[in-house]
């Protein structure tokens, strides 16, 4: 017992970069965002802060690396996001004419 038959894809474990070609580690994603979350793990390039969290309890990588680019564009997302929470006003107007 104890082997679930969970279905993940067994991605193969980044060792190099796909960005920039430097060394890629296993390593706690405290390095990423201050503090883990999750199962704590991930496989980062420390060079361009690429990075790919894991399956819990596999060292199964949950997809490809995200680089900068990828991340930024998140980010925006993000951006515009908040500006929709911070700027509420002319919504919340119709409801007081
Ligand atoms: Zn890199």
């Amino acid at each position: 017992m104890g082997k679930s038959k969970t279905k993940i894809d067994v991605l193969p474990i980044p060792k190099t970069c796909r960005y920039c070609g430097n060394p890629v580690v296993y390593t706690s994603n405290s390095e990423i965002y201050g503090k883990e979350y999750g199962n704590g793990q991930c496989y980062l390039c420390r060079n361009c802060r690429a990075f790919v969290g894991v399956h819990t309890g596999t060292k199964i990588p949950l997809g490809t690396l995200a680089d900068n680019e990828l991340r930024k564009a998140r980010n925006e997302a993000h951006y515009y996001f908040d500006k929709l929470w911070k700027e509420p006003t002319r919504i919340m107007k119709r409801n007081e004419a």
